[in-house]
């Protein structure tokens, strides 16, 4: 490919960005977003920093004495971060939660861009339109709220959320409903609309490495004109996906979501165009490495 060639060494130019999470050591966003700088050929480095939770406040502080033009937030931060910001994006006020901070001269905003990362995801790699379409949500964690966020921007019919713990999904879909359709029903209210789903998205942990046998909702009524889609990405083909793509079931795996979302925050960051290919390949690589 050539990039390799071109590649930028650090200097006293280096624009510096990282993540902070606790842990920190299995993020795959520095291979990806290092990737991504040098496919952009941009003289820039992302790192990963192990910050404790106590030392949350300092952190976000060295930001903006680092002048470190752009951090991810990852779990246990995502919530506990936006207190310390000047500005909270309305991705990440109605998700309650901040993955990506862009620090403009001192002034920081906090962004979300797991649920919007995850729609284009979706959009790009499957070639489908969300609009009036009924959509089967499973789980009301904190990925569901991305998730339900970045589908309420698009013109679904209407969204169908179904978890375990019933409260969540009610508040879930009361927050959504400022926005769209959206009704929260039962595991076993699902079977009401086997023959109108089109599109169901797991963002249960139910299916996740270590224990894949596991999955989320029954499988039997599944059939070639619903497009099931997990975000769980270890392993790439859930049991979920495996048994959906078996029913004859479009399918559609989670590490696209992993992908994007990191593409908008590169984007936000530097106003370029995410070098998709790149970061898939390195994605991709990371996630090879950590199976071995
Ligand atoms: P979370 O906030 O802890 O929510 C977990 C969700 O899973 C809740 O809906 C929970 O239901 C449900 N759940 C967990 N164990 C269950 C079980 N045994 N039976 C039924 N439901 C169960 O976690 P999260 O941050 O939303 O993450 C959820 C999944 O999304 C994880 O697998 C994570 O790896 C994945 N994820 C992927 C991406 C990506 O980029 N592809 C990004 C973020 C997250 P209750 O409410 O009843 O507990």
């Amino acid at each position: 490919m050539g990039h390799t060639d071109e590649r930028v060494n650090l200097d006293s130019h280096t624009v510096m960005y990282g993540v902070f999470g606790h842990p920190v050591h299995h993020s795959r966003s520095p291979m990806m977003l290092n990737a991504a700088f040098q496919a952009a050929g941009l003289n820039a480095a992302y790192a990963a920093f192990h910050v404790h939770p106590e030392r949350i406040k300092e952190a976000v502080e060295g930001i903006r004495g680092l002048q470190l033009r752009g951090v991810n937030i990852t779990i246990p931060h995502k919530v506990e971060v936006m207190q310390y910001l000047d500005e909270i994006d309305d991705s990440a006020r109605t998700i309650g939660a901040v993955n990506t901070i862009v620090n403009e001269q001192g002034k920081l905003t906090g962004y979300n861009t797991d649920g919007i990362g995850y729609v284009r995801a979706l959009k790009e790699e499957t070639g489908l339109s969300l609009e009036n379409k009924r959509i089967l949500l499973i789980g009301a964690g904190g990925a569901a709220r991305g998730v339900g966020y970045g589908l309420s921007l698009e013109e679904p019919y209407e969204i169908l959320i179904a978890n375990r713990t019933e409260a969540k999904a009610d508040a879930l879909a009361e927050q959504l409903s400022r926005r769209v359709k959206v009704k929260s029903i039962s595991f076993e209210e699902i079977a009401h609309y086997h023959k109108t789903v089109d599109l169901v998205i797991n963002t249960t942990a139910v299916g996740m490495h270590p224990h894949s046998d596991a999955v989320p909702i029954k499988t039997d009524w599944l059939h070639e004109g619903v497009l099931v889609s997990d975000i769980i990405y270890t392993p790439r083909m859930t049991r979920l996906l495996t048994e959906a793509q078996a029913r004859g079931a479009q399918v559609h795996s989670g590490l696209g979501m992993f992908i994007y979302q990191g593409a908008y925050a590169f984007e936000y960051w530097t106003g370029k165009t995410a070098p998709i290919q790149a970061m898939r390949a390195a994605a991709e690589a990371a996630l090879d490495r950590s199976a071995t």
